[in-house]
């Protein structure tokens, strides 16, 4: 890669998400690098694993290498939202995530209650 024209394309939560979108560029020929080097010198104590890292790219694949990341993020926290039911701890009954009340008897969430 031209070292001029690398542009951080994503700052990932963690490591886990930053080979996420790695695979993702990978599997629609962008080339990508991570990079969480700096912010480790900056962070000094903070695990590798914990530091955000940034997702590198070449600045021709800029725009559709952000639209990939934007998409699948989309489809995931909509997959999480969709997932996270909970239970009613007062009639038992199955709420989507987001409902903080319970939709049969109006008892709050509690486990969404920190
Ligand atoms: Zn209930």
């Amino acid at each position: 890669m031209n070292e001029d024209q690398i542009r951080e394309v994503y700052s990932a939560d963690n490591l886990i998400e930053a080979e996420y979108i790695q695979n993702l560029l990978t599997a629609a020929d962008i080339e990508s690098r991570i990079d969480g080097e700096h912010l480790q010198l900056v962070s000094g104590k903070v695990p590798a694993q914990l530091v955000a890292p940034g997702i590198m790219i070449h600045a021709d694949d800029f725009d559709r290498a952000k639209a990939l990341i934007e998409e699948a993020n989309r489809e995931r926290h909509h997959n999480a939202e969709s997932s996270q039911q909970w239970t009613c701890s007062h009639c038992g009954e199955k709420n989507e995530a987001n409902f903080e009340i319970c939709w049969s008897c109006q008892q709050e969430d509690e486990t969404q209650l920190t």
